[in-house]
């Protein structure tokens, strides 16, 4: 965080108020009209207290408020005019505090952290779905691509940054019950900037998007956005050239044609040199949404023994024709399984069940591996390949809790996620401030938390865990089931205080289980998983005749996809929750090794209503984010601290016995130096190492007679 200011804002504040540009709340703590800016400066530190500054500056519009150095956002689904690029100069190089609360204000803060301490930083966006993560994200990207300085030359990446996504919103995003516009897949993207703080490169990791959606969609919901932009949006030349009617009715893996698409924009195909796919790589990448289409609806019959017959040849054949595979080894791959019995290979008939079963297990991988492939393709364009250093801030934007009617397997891992990074927030702030205080030895009332590492442990210990015996009936020979999985889970989590069974629910919380349920407690409510399709989907297996079949394709991104699936084919590839959980590790690891800014979402209500402040639900998100106790450390705690040598190494020109140089040991050094000064006592304290100064206001004088001096 930003202990020293870039430079004094008191002046351009002034001015901006004089010109009209500025609403006086961000100078003056007008809190009758407007709330208070920052929570820390609230009268009480309760609930009701809390909710009613909320909802205050929500019916004035000012969806954002501080918790200290958090943002505090609140969704109002509707369009504000503060985006715009007159905002953006206002915030730029300004002090956090000094204006009202802004997601400029924490990127532009953030940036300038890291161009002074020349350090790595990341900004946490949570929240639950539909709560306004994405859109977050893509504000501060934004602000990074118009306000850092910039030469012609460095445009372009900047522009491929911007660029990346619309491409894999349209990929990756769905309309869901909750949003929309909901991301189905995790996003960490790092900007890179040089010394001089030119953005000149960035690189994406991406999580476990949820395959299953191309196959199926819950009731309400739909298919990946990209689906319905080719057959609602494309030219009638490409679409006869796909074997396309256009219109989504044709499709059996889409439903619901009630949301009204935006304009099949062509982005990939007018943008595509400066996302480095060329022309050819565009026309494949319609071949493969095309083919996953026409899979959908090839359909298969029963013969008399039972055996899957295939139905109409015409799909069959687009498939093969946009593929660039041989139609027969297809209709064989789609219909039968080859077993390799000592020298000899049998092929297996499939049931239909069993057919339609491998169908959708290669549309799901086709979908999943060329969404791969994509990221891969925006990375190389966005990378930088100066050795020089550089450094970086990352944008977290993964999927939010989630809890729907029927939860799967996708909604596990996506609340496992959200449980991890709440972990994460849990040890990077509440945790730590806390251990620092103690560390240096400065008197602290412990704020109480709810520490959700129990749910942690309970879905990931090795060998215990959920996921362990999740993985230990996938891979066990014989008879293992959904339901042989959840008899273990009972087994072994019975009596775990997040876990309920079945059996024991109407005991615990009065509320029916169904076989095939089980419910976890988790930090932000209680979920009822559906165990129906677990093992499958956690498998995700791709049958081994497909599976070469798709690495002759001539289309070029399915070859090249599927050459590198899993090059030892002997090997069981690890299971999709480890390869989740692992992935989530390394993730874990590459955020404890920067600095960390925190936006917390709160979704304003249910029905996307603007206007609409519904508190038992923002009352709910406000206890479960544990914002509450964030507010009490952070009152009862300093919002600045520095090592004594840095502090007086700055500031020893403001006092005649630290100029030119303190003799002494720097904490004394410090001390004679805010005696000068004249802090109150109460305004900082001396640790071991560090001096902590509780108001920013404090520092801010500080740095304005630095300023002058
Ligand atoms: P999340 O990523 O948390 O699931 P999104 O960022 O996709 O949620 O937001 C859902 C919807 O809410 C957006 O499509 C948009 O309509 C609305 N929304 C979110 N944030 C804002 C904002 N700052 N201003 C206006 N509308 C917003
Ligand atoms: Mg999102």
């Amino acid at each position: 965080m930003s202990h020293f200011l870039v430079h004094s804002a008191a002046t351009l504040l002034l001015q901006l108020v004089a010109q009209g540009q500025l609403d006086m709340e961000g100078a003056l703590t007008a809190r009758d009209r407007v709330g208070i800016q920052d929570f820390v400066l609230l009268d009480e530190t309760t609930e009701a207290a809390f909710l009613s500054n909320l909802k205050k500056r929500f019916s004035k519009d000012l969806i954002y408020t501080y918790i200290g150095t958090l943002l505090v956002s609140v969704n109002p689904y509707k369009e504000l005019d503060i985006y715009n690029k007159k905002q953006m100069d206002i915030y730029m190089g300004v002090n956090f505090f000094e204006l009202p609360p802004h997601i400029y204000a924490l990127a532009d803060n953030a940036y300038h952290t890291m161009l002074t301490e020349f350090n790595n930083h990341f900004i946490l966006i949570s929240g639950e779905s539909g709560a306004g993560k994405t859109e977050a994200s893509k504000k501060i990207l934004q602000y990074y691509a118009v306000s850092c300085p910039s030469t012609t030359l460095l445009n372009t990446v900047r522009d491929k940054m911007l660029m990346s996504n619309p491409v894999l919103e349209a990929f990756g995003n769905a309309k869901t019950l909750k949003n929309d516009n909901s991301s189905r897949f995790g996003k960490y993207m790092d900007i890179q900037f040089d010394g001089q703080g030119d953005a000149v490169g960035g690189h994406i990791l991406n999580y476990l998007l949820e395959k299953s959606r191309v196959v199926h969609q819950n009731h309400g919901e739909r298919n990946f956005h990209i689906f319905y932009q080719l057959v609602e949006g494309g030219s009638d030349d490409l679409l006869h050239q796909l074997g396309l009617e256009r219109g989504c009715q044709h499709y059996n893996y889409l439903t619901q044609n009630t949301f009204r698409n935006s304009v099949f924009s062509m982005f990939i195909v007018s943008n595509r040199g400066i996302l480095l796919i060329n022309y050819n790589f565009v026309q494949h990448l319609f071949e493969v949404i095309a083919s996953v289409l026409h899979l959908g609806n090839v359909r298969f019959d029963s013969d008399s023994k039972g055996h899957a017959l295939l139905n109409n040849n015409t799909e069959l054949h687009w498939v093969s024709n946009l593929l660039g595979v041989d139609a027969h080894r297809l209709q064989e791959g789609l219909t039968f399984r080859k077993i390799e019995a000592k020298k000899d290979q049998v092929l297996s008939p499939f049931t239909t069940d069993h057919a339609i079963y491998a169908r959708d297990a290669l549309a799901k991988a086709i979908y999943g591996q060329t969404f791969t492939w994509l990221v891969n393709r925006i990375n190389e364009s966005m990378e930088n390949k100066d050795p020089s250093r550089k450094t970086v801030i990352g944008l977290l934007d993964i999927y939010g809790f989630e809890v729907f009617y029927v939860n799967s397997f996708e909604q596990f891992c996506i609340n496992y996620c959200n449980e991890k990074l709440q972990q994460l927030f849990i040890e990077l702030t509440l945790k730590s401030e806390q251990e620092e205080y103690e560390a240096e030895g400065i008197e602290w009332e412990p704020v109480q938390f709810f520490n959700n590492k129990i749910i942690c442990d309970l879905i990931e210990e090795k060998h215990r865990g959920i996921i362990s015996l999740l993985d230990e009936e996938c891979l066990r020979p014989g008879d293992a089931t959904d339901l042989t999985f959840l008899e273990r889970l009972e087994e072994k989590m019975g009596n775990h205080p997040h876990f309920v069974t079945h059996k024991l629910a109407d005991k615990m919380t009065r509320k029916t289980l169904e076989r095939g349920d089980f419910r976890l407690l988790h930090y932000a409510g209680e979920v009822t998983y559906c165990v129906v399709g677990f093992l499958d989907k956690n498998n995700d297996l791709l049958y081994r005749n497909i599976k070469d079949l798709m690495c002759q394709s001539k289309n070029d991104i399915v070859k090249e996809c599927f050459s590198s699936m899993d090059p030892d084919s002997r090997r069981r590839p690890e299971t999709v929750v480890t390869q989740f959980k692992s992935s989530l590790q390394k993730l874990t690891e590459i955020l404890m090794a920067k600095e960390a800014w925190y936006i917390r979402c709160l979704k304003s209500n249910e029905s996307k209503q603007s206007g609409q402040f519904d508190e038992a639900l923002i009352r709910h998100q406000v206890k479960y984010l544990g914002l509450m106790e964030h507010l009490r450390v952070r009152r009862a705690g300093f919002a600045y601290r520095r090592k004594y040598d840095v502090f007086l190494k700055r500031y020893k020109p403001l006092c005649p016995a630290t100029w030119p140089h303190w003799r002494g040991v720097a904490a004394d050094g410090v001390e004679v130096l805010v005696q000068h000064l004249g802090y109150l006592p109460d305004e900082y304290k001396m640790g071991r190492t560090k001096i902590f100064i509780r108001h920013p206001r404090t520092l801010f004088a500080t740095e304005d007679a630095y300023e002058k001096c």
